[in-house]
């Protein structure tokens, strides 16, 4: 039993719990990324050598550019019959339980521990190591192993730089500091390959992301004089390309390195919903804007689920940014 009643945990705390417990699950949100799952992976591949039992959960499949991170072949959406009762469940990089999707099993509070940093995290843990100001949930899992003195590997720093790569857009976000630089030449320094996850991670586009891409940013929009730049991709464009929802991870990158441009928004109608995708250069809050609309993430990045048309969503997205000052 977690005796901790703060909502915000300690590393000590955290530490503690970590070497109480002897088998953890480690969750990943919905559309998993390089950072939930290479945090996850991370601190599962520093306990097990500890004797630990270790499984990974996740609702979806592991997505092609991030299968090659050390035990990305052991996440699973199945779990051990004879799981103990007391495993400790570890949401990684996600604001709430909803974000890992439908098919989570009831687990007690007590047995939940939330590594994130998201603003606007729900602390819905017994233990919440939420810390804002990291760029990654990655490098929240750094400051435990260094706590817990375990051996940084090259296979454990692959993934914190990954988490560390993903999350900085290839250290080009404004969340790249000198503390992130200097972490990252440490990890380096203990084996993790900086060339192989660009490759892996950011170059290894199929050719149908291309094609999809080009029909994406030929068919964008550009309103709100010059500042809102916005498009679809729905499912005859997948089709078209024979493309399916990996493909579509940059879009709203391009959208927003327009010239001028404050916001970009991707709307994704495909699979049986709209889902929108938010990127802000600094000027505009896009996790207070999604928030609005049910969603969450950064200042800079952030996105949503809308029940309705396209057409509504971007009416919806239009009038969020205009209350956050677009
Ligand atoms: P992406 O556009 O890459 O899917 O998401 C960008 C950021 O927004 C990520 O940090 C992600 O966690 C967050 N995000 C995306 N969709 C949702 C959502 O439906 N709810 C919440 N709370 N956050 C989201
Ligand atoms: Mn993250």
């Amino acid at each position: 039993m977690i005796q901790s009643s703060a909502r915000e945990a300690t590393t000590e705390a955290v530490v503690a719990e970590l070497s109480k417990r002897s088998a953890f699950v480690f969750v990943s949100h919905v559309k998993p990324d390089g950072d939930t799952l290479g945090a996850g992976l991370a601190l599962g591949l520093a306990l097990r050598p500890q004797g630990k039992r270790v499984y990974y959960f996740q609702q979806d499949p592991v997505p092609r550019n991030l299968r090659f991170l050390p035990d990305a072949d052991k996440v699973a959406r199945a779990l051990p019959a004879d799981l103990p009762a007391d495993a400790l469940w570890v949401f990684c990089d996600m604001s709430d339980t909803s974000r890992a999707g439908e098919f989570l099993p009831e687990i007690a509070r007590e047995n939940i521990l939330d590594i994130d940093h998201h603003l606007a995290n729900t602390r819905f843990g017994a233990l919440n190591y939420v810390l804002e100001t990291e760029c990654s949930t990655g490098t929240c899992v750094l400051k435990l192993l260094q706590a817990m003195e375990a051996p940084v590997t090259p296979e454990i720093a692959t993934c914190l730089l990954t988490t560390i790569m993903t999350d900085t857009g290839g250290f080009m976000h404004s969340n790249t500091t000198a503390e992130v630089l200097r972490t990252s030449a440490w990890l380096v320094d203990r084996g993790a390959d900086q060339q192989e996850i660009t490759e892996r991670v950011f170059a290894n586009k199929r050719f149908a992301a291309i094609g999809l891409l080009g029909e994406a940013l030929a068919s964008a929009r550009l309103e709100e004089d010059g500042k809102f730049c916005w498009s679809v991709v729905d499912e005859a464009m997948l089709a078209r390309h024979g493309a399916d929802g990996e493909d579509t991870e940059e879009i709203v990158q391009h959208l927003r390195s327009v010239e001028g441009v404050d916001v970009a928004a991707l709307f994704k109608a495909y699979e049986g919903d709209v889902r929108a995708s938010l990127r802000s250069n600094g000027r505009v809050n896009v996790q207070t804007a999604a928030g609005r609309l049910g969603g969450g993430g950064h200042f800079r990045a952030s996105g949503f689920t809308f029940d309705g048309t396209v057409d509504a969503a971007v009416d919806a997205v239009r009038a969020a940014l205009h209350a956050e000052g677009l």
